[in-house]
């Protein structure tokens, strides 16, 4: 069972702290290595999710953080790792201590850097694999001898299959973007993997988002551990200008049409929930002649980089995309986002609208409000703590005004607790779901 020990908004306070920078690196007790590495780095203070996870995760507790990548999230996890795996080394041979297993191989390719940076001062030494290219030099990497191992699910298991991974020493296991494994359908994979480990372990567990796959598996591979919830800063909350259009889902298409016609869209990103719904608005977008591009999951990687290609250069002007392949999109001059369906979890919102509005740029961000998602609006406003304009006036209103709300709205698929996380369904003997 988790110990849910952070709620909302502790990550902005200390978020805000250390940007005071009332706490120190020093005030962790980090050996010297990794304290002259620290320094290398120019990293002057910890950020939100390092104050409150290096204390925890130094005195061997499991964590459970709700954190996106550009929080400081690595080095959360890799400077404690490492003191630990440095402090306790024995002179015997050198065997896996550490596993972080990661959704993707940037992803893997960043965080075994990350040890190599941190770490180049204690002598540990990490390796890094993933698919898509021959295994050899991976292999021997290996087998030269490493402390920690940074895979992705696949090749991780394949490894292991053929008896050049073995993990029964592992103390340290790190999963990160679970949510990203689960939508890239690892989330088998990562439960086979699971099982090959000793059962007396630490296990860190980082999600940017929690549904209810992910809070289930969290569930029962964590002990005891402490939730660390880290809103994305939310700059964008303040440089963009957000509206919210109350338009039922038969229309939206319609209304999406209006404003990318009508409106000042030089560049604008639409999220849908589901790839399906990206693929389906992207087909009714082109036949009403907007040039539109889509990225999802489902589409090979060259497809995504033609297509992200294309609408950095300014060939068309409207990119579709669901939330997780968005994540780390990093085009600049967005002058638009849209949430043609408003997201399930409040962060992604917060995550979405930061693609528009950077460096201070104007930007301007669309929500596009069904009846069936004025709860999920309701999430969003607590989670910046203000209401967001809203605005009838346009001509595919809602029927149903805002105050109606309450009681037309059908609950997220869980009840959301104080912290705002759902609370998930269980079913119980008879298949028949019910609450916790
Ligand atoms: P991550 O979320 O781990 O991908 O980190 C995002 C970026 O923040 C990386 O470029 C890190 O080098 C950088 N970073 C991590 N911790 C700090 C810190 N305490 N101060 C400044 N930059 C940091």
């Amino acid at each position: 069972m988790l110990r849910r020990s952070a709620r909302h908004g502790v990550g902005r306070k200390a978020a805000r702290k250390s940007n005071a920078g009332f706490m120190q690196f020093e005030e962790f007790g980090l050996i010297e290595p990794l304290m002259r590495a620290i320094s290398e780095e120019g990293y002057a203070t910890p950020t939100a999710i390092q104050e409150q996870a290096i204390p925890h995760v130094l005195a061997g507790g499991d964590l459970l953080g709700c954190a996106q990548t550009g929080t400081g999230k690595t080095a959360a996890f890799a400077l404690p790792i490492l003191q630990r795996l440095y402090t306790t080394r024995t002179d015997g041979p050198r065997v896996i201590r550490s596993l972080v297993v990661s959704p993707t191989r940037e992803l893997a390719a960043q965080i075994g850097e990350s040890f190599v940076a941190y770490g180049r001062h204690t002598g540990l030494r990490q390796a890094t694999i993933f698919g898509g290219v021959r295994s050899g030099p991976q292999r021997k990497a290996i087998a030269k001898g490493i402390d920690v191992l940074v895979a992705t699910p696949g090749r991780l298991l394949d490894l292991v299959g053929q008896g050049v991974v073995k993990l029964n020493h592992v103390e340290v296991l790190v999963l990160d973007e679970a949510d990203r494994m689960l939508d890239m359908g690892f989330i088998d994979d990562v439960r086979r993997i699971v099982r090959l480990l000793p059962r007396e372990r630490q296990t860190l567990f980082f999600s940017a988002t929690m549904p209810y796959e992910i809070q289930h598996l969290a569930d029962s591979i964590l002990r005891n551990a402490v939730e660390i919830r880290i809103a994305p800063e939310a700059p964008a909350a303040e440089t963009v200008d957000q509206t919210v259009y109350f338009v039922e889902r038969a229309q939206k298409h319609l209304l999406l049409a209006h404003l990318l016609t009508g409106e000042s869209v030089s560049r604008g990103l639409v999220f849908t929930r589901t790839k399906r719904s990206a693929d389906r608005l992207t087909r009714t977008l082109r036949e009403s002649q907007i040039p539109v591009d889509v990225i999802h999951s489902d589409r090979s990687q060259s497809e995504r980089e033609r297509a992200l290609d294309r609408f950095k250069k300014g060939h068309v002007r409207v990119l579709v995309a669901s939330d997780i392949a968005s994540r780390g999109l990093d085009v600049d001059d967005i002058s638009h986002v849209i949430n043609y369906d408003m997201p399930e979890e409040p962060e992604t919102y917060v995550h979405r609208i930061g693609r528009t509005g950077r460096a201070g740029a104007a930007g301007q961000a669309f929500s596009f409000c069904g009846i069936e998602e004025r709860c999920y609006l309701d999430q969003i406003e607590k989670l910046i703590r203000r209401p967001l304009p809203a605005t009838s006036d346009h001509p595919f209103p809602s029927p149903v005004p805002r105050a109606a709300k309450a009681a037309a709205t059908p609950a997220p698929t869980g009840p959301v607790m104080a912290n705002g996380w759902k609370k998930p369904l269980r079913r119980n003997l008879l298949g028949r779901r019910r609450r916790r």
